[in-house]
């Protein structure tokens, strides 16, 4: 079996790149331009590796011959960013999106895509059902739309077998932490580690559905190795629903000491409220269980103890 992994050097996809391993597949190509990821993440496994661009259309369409399988994870990530630079945004997250599904119609490939909880944007309903009406409020967020989007467009107009996810908040091992734009719980672990105040946006009352990165990639092996497909997208959490200032409480638990915190400016194009609802997910991966907050938080400050985490 060959699976292709775009943005296999990022944090999930080098998570993805170890479970596909695990569990056997004999082949596992990386498409990565190390915009935002790292060569080190998978560096030891035995995969074969090509640097470049999804929005180089001839090296995509040399990767993905033969591929039963794309997972398909490239993207520049973050809200943030996408209000710095949208067009950016655009072109790597909707029209590369477009050129992946396009050299996987040619060759045949199952493809499992990676969507954001943030499509829900400013609708207000918890928990996020699939069925919810969405309502992106960053570029980000429509870009993210556009990719689930064209992959369902092309199931039902080309016949292709494709997965879209929608991500909540991902966290665990790899998640780099060192970067403007760089997630909560790294952050806030790397400020913690450093004896640095935890900077929060906002008042910290603001909610996420936290997902252990093992959870989620164990879901994108499974789909690629099973080639599952849905007619929707499909939320990958499991209707947890936890504050920031409550996650710092944890924390302090996990670290036994207590924790400083500064309060800066909520940011623009961030939700309030997220909490997916996970039946449709579990019906499609009954055996996939979350793993609890706590212990996901344990695990990724034991592996930022353990590593040269700030590598910006
Ligand atoms: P990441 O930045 O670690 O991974 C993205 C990877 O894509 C990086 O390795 C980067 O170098 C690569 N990449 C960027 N542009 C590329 C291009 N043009 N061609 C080839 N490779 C390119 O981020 P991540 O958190 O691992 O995110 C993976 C996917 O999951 C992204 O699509 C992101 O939008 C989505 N997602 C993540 C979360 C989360 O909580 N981490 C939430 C929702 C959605």
């Amino acid at each position: 079996m060959k699976v292709v992994v775009t943005g296999g050097a990022g944090f999930i996809g080098a998570n993805v790149v170890e479970k596909l391993i695990d569990r056997g597949v004999e082949k596992v190509v990386v498409l990565d331009d190390l915009s935002s990821g790292y060569r080190a993440n998978i560096e030891g496994f035995d995969v074969e590796f090509h640097e470049g661009s999804i929005l180089d259309r001839a090296l995509l369409g040399q990767v993905v011959q033969g591929a039963d399988s794309v997972i398909h994870l490239a993207a520049r990530p973050s809200v943030p960013r996408s209000i710095v630079d949208p067009v950016l945004s655009h072109e790597v997250n909707a029209t590369g999106t477009l050129y992946v599904l396009e050299a996987a119609r040619r060759h045949g490939s199952h493809v499992v895509l990676a969507s954001s909880s943030s499509v829900y944007g400013s609708n207000p309903v918890l928990p996020k059902s699939e069925t919810l009406r969405t309502a992106p409020i960053s570029p980000y967020a429509v870009s993210k739309l556009a990719t689930e989007s064209y992959a369902l467009a092309y199931q039902a107009v080309y016949d292709m077998s494709v997965l879209p996810f929608r991500f909540f908040n991902v966290y665990g091992p790899l998640q780099a932490p060192g970067h403007a734009y760089a997630a909560v719980v790294p952050s806030f672990i790397s400020q913690a580690l450093r004896g640095q105040p935890l900077t929060v946006h906002g008042d910290g009352c603001q909610t996420r559905d936290f997902t252990f990165v093992d959870t989620v990639t164990e879901a994108l092996a499974i789909s690629a190795i099973k080639r599952i497909a849905s007619a929707s997208a499909v939320n990958l959490a499991f209707g947890s629903r936890v504050s920031l200032l409550e996650v710092i409480k944890l924390l302090e638990k996990c670290l036994d000491r207590r924790l400083e915190v500064t309060h800066s400016d909520p940011r623009p194009g961030d939700v309030r409220d997220s909490m997916a609802d996970d039946s449709l997910f579990k019906s499609l991966f009954p055996d996939v269980v979350a793993k609890p907050l706590e212990l996901g938080l344990n695990e990724t400050i034991n592996w930022m103890r353990s590593s040269s985490f700030d590598r910006n």
